[in-house]
């Protein structure tokens, strides 16, 4: 049985009746977040008409690591970047941040050649703002502007990529026969903004066959992937033999959500439990509503694997 997910704003106000220390936070993002799952959807329908798709996952290339968009070009796709930033540049503007620019975002983004798109791509992904400072300086952008916003344009496009090479309800080429093994996104090279265990399967035609679930997702907040990751190894330092993960939660009313972190190199990764929910949560916005705990972990001197625009406190 299919059990439907909440959109972005359902989770967050559930998230905001339950911590109102949050609510402006996720009230701010609320519009944002559902704008650019809209927009995935939207780029999807358009890449599939232009036949345009991500490069073929290859299973050799998977094994040894290497994740799909590694050194890979793709064609240029001004149109859609053109999109994407029109389309969210009235919701990036009220950020406040964002708010005091020299160019409107949506031009800056529209006019990225091929190459800058490329660049642009790579730094979102391996999380290097630096990268972008000739770039942002000829748009007049200050570089971390120019990532925070170019974040949720590639992050927009990569989904929108995403779904127009893969069926959501197949198994993903990744975690057939557990071929990627790493803590890093196999799409886009990412580290994950929030790991989910999964609720039980009960096979309606098979009462025999039941799993108890409790597998292990690694969620990426750029591309909007997710694959299977062992439970109590560290997305950062790799796998290991020992158990080396350690759980960080409030004593009550947790809802499933925790921090894992790693006592070997202080990575943390927020996580949520779906057998204690009834209803999914959206994933993205689960992952920005973990902040209280977010906090006790930047207050333990913990980084987060995946630096996001919400969890950059210093
Ligand atoms: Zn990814
Ligand atoms: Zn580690």
């Amino acid at each position: 049985m299919e059990v439907s997910r909440q959109s972005a704003s359902e989770t967050l106000h559930e998230i905001a009746s339950l911590r109102p220390a949050l609510k402006t936070i996720l009230d701010a993002f609320a519009p944002l977040l559902d704008a650019q799952e809209a927009l995935a959807q939207e780029l999807a329908a358009d890449l599939t008409k232009a036949q345009i798709q991500l490069p073929a996952c290859q299973a050799s290339r998977l094994s040894l690591g290497i994740s799909l968009l590694s050194d890979q070009d793709l064609p240029d796709l001004a149109t859609q970047y053109a999109k994407a930033a029109k389309t969210l540049a009235p919701y990036l503007e009220k950020i406040p941040a964002l708010s005091q620019l020299h160019t409107p975002l949506a031009q800056a983004f529209a006019e990225l050649t091929c190459a800058e798109q490329k660049s642009l791509r790579e730094a979102v992904c391996t999380c290097q703002p630096g990268l972008l400072e000739d770039l942002a300086k000829k748009h007049e952008l200050d570089p971390l502007v120019f990532n925070l916003a170019g974040t949720f344009v590639v992050s927009s496009l990569l989904r929108g990529l995403s779904r127009a090479s893969f069926e959501p309800s197949q198994e993903k080429p990744w975690d057939t026969n557990n071929t990627w093994q790493q803590g890093y996104c196999p799409v886009c090279g990412s580290y994950p903004v929030l790991a989910w265990l999964d609720k039980p399967v009960i096979d309606e035609r098979n009462t025999y066959l039941h799993e108890g679930g409790g597998r292990k997702h690694l969620y990426c907040g750029i591309c909007g992937n997710d694959w299977h990751f062992l439970r109590l190894a560290c997305p950062a330092c790799g796998v290991s033999e020992s158990r080396q993960i350690e759980i960080l939660t409030e004593e009550t009313n947790t809802r499933g959500e925790a921090i894992d972190w790693c006592p070997k190199c202080k990575a943390y990764c927020p996580t949520v439990d779906m057998r204690e929910r009834i209803q999914l949560p959206n994933l993205d916005a689960q992952a920005l509503g973990m902040l209280h705990l977010e906090l006790i972990a930047w207050e333990k001197k913990l980084k987060p694997l995946r630096a996001s625009f919400w969890n950059t406190f210093a």
